[in-house]
């Protein structure tokens, strides 16, 4: 086992990571900018290390500088967490390299499910269903309409190199496929540096639901059922559960057992999720990402797991140690994300905490690296805590969550606290009855006017 693990991350994530680590007996190390002298994972990790000034580009996601702290600290290994360089290949690939184990899948496979055309084409190929759409990058206008002819409007545009939902353009129409094409090109040439954009099938009403799986280094892969992250604004989750309001344990059996089996095929190890629409029954693969997700607790919750300590487990070498049928689902959970952001108009509101009073009790469960005097920077994602609720049945955990956002203070700075608590009393909220389009509808319908 390791004996010291850096965190290359920040904020919740970076908390979460060293309590894995300080259950396992693991020392670690925080790395941090000049901006973070003073935040919660500094204080907490064992050692830490400056590792430049505030812009991620020159701190968080700086290799030379994380991995100089490792060298200097003598950490065998390092944990990305998510976002900053957890899913690029090249810095897998650097650590092990040096002689340090990254806490994840092999540089190879990042790179696989990193390019999403590539993604969606080993997955066609292993018989998992995908959304209909192109085949390869879409070269031209000519080549776009003969597709979108065939798959009928609406169409997606997405960047092959994608994530955090950018360069992603909708055409209702052909009128509408030109400009859409170019602005999808452009945003995703802006975004990632690659102009690459395939096209999908915008489905009208479909659910998020992804698949959490683990595997280890001997072949043996397991999944821990789903997640529904259908609430979300500009394609960001806001709100996950575990399981999915409306997807049966039949269901969730027959695409476990696609997911592991392809996912063995390829020899994928360590964490992965799976990512799919579901409308109407069916479900269609959109992308893998390759490595811890941010709404990773409501898996835990319902199933008893520690998917960090396990991804630390099995990145040194461990065999899983359990079957498919090992895996139990106790009840229901849910996640709220607060952001610090205006909870109507979503712009950010770094500054300081005046006062920070998260809810407990049976049930509750708060990931925040927040504390009562911090000062929210304005550098980094907004995301300041996530608010994770568990009961034995839905109806408990919204009566629970209810509750906890009741009593969540978070002072000197506006959050989304307000949204989530009018989320929780919407009644189709709470029948469990939307789709990846509702909330934006909500916010629309429920947001204050603006100041003139
Ligand atoms: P990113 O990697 O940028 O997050 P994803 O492929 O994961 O992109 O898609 C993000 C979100 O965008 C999905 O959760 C879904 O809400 C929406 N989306 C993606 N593909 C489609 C599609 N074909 N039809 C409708 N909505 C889609």
């Amino acid at each position: 086992m390791f004996r010291k693990v850096l965190i290359a991350n920040r904020g919740e994530i970076a908390l979460r990571i060293h309590r894995a680590c300080q259950e396992m007996g693991i020392r670690t190390v925080a790395v941090h900018s000049t901006a973070d002298a003073t935040a919660m994972h500094v204080r907490l990790a064992d050692e830490s290390v400056c590792i430049g000034p505030p812009p991620a580009k020159e701190s968080y996601l700086n290799i030379p500088a994380i991995l100089s702290a490792a060298s200097i600290t003598g950490a065998d290994a390092i944990h990305p967490g998510y976002g900053f360089l957890s899913e690029n290949a090249e810095f897998a690939a650097i650590v092990e390299a040096h002689g340090i184990a990254f806490i994840g899948p092999s540089a190879a496979h990042i790179r696989m499910m990193g390019d999403k055309i590539e993604a969606k084409r080993t997955m066609a190929r292993l018989g998992v269903p995908l959304v209909p759409g192109s085949d390869g990058p879409v070269e031209s206008l000519a080549e776009a309409e003969a597709i979108a002819r065939r798959i009928g409007y609406p169409v997606l545009f997405k960047a092959a190199a994608g994530g955090g939902g950018r360069g992603m353009k909708v055409a209702r129409n052909a009128g509408e496929l030109a400009e859409a094409f170019a602005l999808a090109r452009a945003e995703a040439k802006a975004a990632f540096g690659n102009d690459a954009v395939y096209l999908e099938k915008y489905l009208d009403r479909p659910r998020h639901i992804e698949l959490q799986v683990l595997a280890d280094h001997h072949g043996n892969v397991v999944h821990f059922g789903e997640r529904d992250c259908s609430l979300q604004r500009r394609h960001q989750k806001l709100v996950e559960e575990a399981g999915s309001p409306v997807l049966s344990p039949g269901e969730r059996d027959r695409l476990g057992r696609i997911v592991t089996e392809a996912l063995r095929e390829i020899g994928y190890r360590n964490a992965g999720t799976l990512e799919f629409l579901w409308q109407d029954g069916q479900f269609a693969f959109i992308e893998m990402n390759t490595r811890l997700q941010v709404e990773h607790p409501v898996t835990e919750m319902i199933c008893g797991v520690d998917l960090v300590r396990e991804q630390i487990r099995l990145a040194a070498g461990a065999v899983l140690g359990y079957a498919q049928e090992d895996i139990r689902f106790h009840g229901h959970a849910i996640e709220c994300r607060i952001t610090a952001e205006d909870p109507d108009s979503f712009t950010p509101t770094p500054g300081r905490v005046t006062t920070y009073h998260p809810p407990g009790g049976l049930g509750v469960r708060v990931d925040s690296a927040l504390y009562s005097g911090y000062t929210v920077p304005p550098y980094y994602d907004s995301l300041v805590a996530k608010l994770i609720v568990h009961g034995p049945d839905r109806a408990t955990a919204l009566a629970r969550l209810k509750r906890a956002l009741a009593e969540f203070v978070i002072d000197g700075i506006a959050t989304t606290l307000p949204l989530h608590r009018r989320i929780v009393e919407d009644p189709e909220f709470a029948a469990g009855d939307y789709t990846i389009h509702w909330l934006e509808r909500f916010v629309r319908r429920t947001a204050a006017p603006l100041a003139a």
